[in-house]
């Protein structure tokens, strides 16, 4: 028993999740032919997918790529466009200039100095995100981070995507069942058999009887079918730190000519904040909130009074009420079964943190593979340990733009209390009060968001670092100077090189 070898997985569910996990097995782990690994994905056709998380982390590059797919299919097959950054908007206080950006370039010669050090120290006035590298003034222009004779998924600019979430895991389907060996099955789990030393066996589905595997993959959204209900792993409630636990979601159709954003928009409301993201044929926006703060009348107000429409034509768009229960299991990998997605968990969307996580879920499993049931324990202990830290670490960097934040009311003040606040979190924001984010204190290789992010939401908040003793040397000097000349030289060529958005992938989509 214990030396069976893992010869098959099987996935349940057909969302995101699901096909990510399958894409980034099969990539690993061919299951073509009788000696690979045989990768099974069961979806039930009745059971909708949950139709939003359209903004990724520039990771899903090498995800798209390592399985083989084509750039500007996926572009086309999915709307999708270029996200660049996340731009947050009256996150400070909510006066009429309160923006700052957090880019996914990072910032200028990161890996020959710390520019942010240079910026607190010479006490330069214009914004840290605007200064550090020229994405933000990219993005102000709603240009696209590449040319179109640049080659597939590289750019003149680090960027992820927006997508059509829908259309996503239709496409994926696609291209795991047609061109990286992956078996589907359409039809419900009812049930699961257990073995005798609490494995699951098989998972028992309405039309196909029960099908067996040597490893489970849970992908079945909120339900966490197999990891929560059957096998019981408890639910650890974050929603004293993160009080976000309700979303209002529309699809918006674009205005003639109206610009395709290059960042996801966060804008900050009473209770919460709206997202704006631009695919290529419409926007997806939605209003996430604390319904312990503001009513869901209230919310869907402010989403209209946000989209600028009239009531009625705000009903016409059919919003869709999400509940959200922030949290995350006490493990993701239990016995034979690994979940991955929101069955392993949801904090909320800012940062657009879960397709990252869902990558890396399925990554780390492709990547140890258990050899046989009796390595699988080893295996999922660490697994166990690594995603426990990453969460931790996410709901801090979340934190991190809520801590700092002026804006008035109830929502926003019990957002930045103490008493919700890590100590890791309590003891960087003191220590950052004497020196800016440094790499060497982010040294896990199990850091969700890195140095950069840090600084640039710190700085774009308006923290206050305060400068160094010793003053700046000749040589920080002389390469600071440097950095934000090649800015500069980066916003003037790009300006005038690069295409709008709407411009490059009208061509694309031509
Ligand atoms: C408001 C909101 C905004 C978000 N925005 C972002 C974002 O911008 N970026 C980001 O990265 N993430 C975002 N997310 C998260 C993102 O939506 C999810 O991580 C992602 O869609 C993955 O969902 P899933 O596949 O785990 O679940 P689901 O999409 O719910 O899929 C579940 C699957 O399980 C199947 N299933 C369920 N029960 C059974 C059964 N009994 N038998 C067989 N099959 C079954 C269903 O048919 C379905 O195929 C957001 C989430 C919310 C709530």
């Amino acid at each position: 028993m214990s030396s069976r070898p893992i010869k098959s997985v099987l996935i349940v569910g057909g969302g995101t999740a699901g096909w990510l996990t399958a894409a980034i097995l099969a990539s690993k782990h061919k299951s073509e032919g009788e000696s690979g690994l045989k990768i099974t994905l069961i979806e039930a056709s009745d059971i909708p997918i949950i139709g939003v998380g359209e903004g990724t982390w520039p990771g899903m590059k090498a995800t798209l790529r390592n399985a083989g797919i084509d750039e500007n299919e996926f572009l086309r097959e999915c709307q999708a466009s270029f996200k660049q950054a996340s731009k947050f908007v009256g996150w400070k206080d909510g006066s009429a200039d309160d923006f700052y950006y957090h880019p996914f370039e990072l910032p200028e010669g990161f890996y020959q100095g710390n520019l942010a050090q240079y910026w607190v120290d010479a006490g330069k006035t214009d914004t840290f995100s605007s200064i550090a590298c020229a994405q933000e003034a990219v993005c102000e222009k709603h240009l696209s981070p590449k040319l179109i004779t640049t080659p597939q998924y590289g750019g003149a600019l680090n960027y992820g995507y927006h997508l059509d979430a829908g259309k996503f895991s239709g496409f994926l389907r696609q291209h795991c069942t047609q061109k990286m060996g992956v078996n589907l099955v359409l039809d419900k789990v009812l049930n699961v058999r257990f073995r005798e030393n609490g494995d699951i066996e098989a998972v028992t589905t309405e039309n196909n009887g029960d099908i067996d595997a040597d490893l489970f993959v849970d992908c079945t959204g909120f339900r966490s079918l197999l990891l929560g209900q059957h096998l019981g792993v408890e639910f650890k409630d974050k929603s004293a730190e993160m009080p976000i636990n309700s979303a209002l979601a529309v699809q918006v159709p674009y205005q003639e000519n109206e610009p395709i954003q290059s960042a996801t928009i966060s804008t900050a409301q009473e209770a919460g904040w709206v997202w704006d993201i631009g695919l290529y044929n419409r926007r997806g926006v939605g209003h996430v909130y604390s319904s312990n703060h503001v009513s869901d009348e209230e919310a869907a107000r402010q989403l209209q009074k946000y989209l600028g429409v009239t009531e009625v034509e705000f009903s016409d768009l059919t919003p869709r009420k999400i509940d959200i229960n922030p949290g995350y299991r006490e493990k993701f990998w239990h016995k034979n079964c690994v979940a991955i997605g929101l069955s392993a968990g949801f904090l909320e969307p800012l940062e657009a943190s879960a397709m990252m996580v869902i990558e890396a879920s399925a990554a780390l499993l492709a990547d140890h593979m258990p050899a046989n049931r009796s390595a699988m324990d080893f295996i999922a202990d660490r697994f166990n340990k690594r995603f426990g830290f990453r969460w931790q670490r996410i709901i801090d960097f979340l934190k991190l733009h809520y801590v700092m934040s002026n804006r008035d009311g109830m929502f926003w003040k019990d957002s930045a209390d103490p008493a919700t606040i890590s100590e890791r979190l309590k003891a960087d924001l003191e220590l950052w009060k004497a020196q800016v984010p440094n790499k060497a204190e982010f040294d896990s290789v199990d850091e969700a968001f890195p140095t950069a992010s840090y600084q640039y939401v710190l700085y774009g908040m308006g923290y206050k670092t305060a400068p160094r003793g010793v003053g700046v040397s000749p040589d920080e000097e002389r390469f600071a100077l440097s950095a934000f000349s090649n800015v500069e030289r980066n916003i003037s060529l790009m300006s005038t090189k690069l295409k709008t958005n709407r411009e490059i992938l009208d061509i694309i989509n031509g």
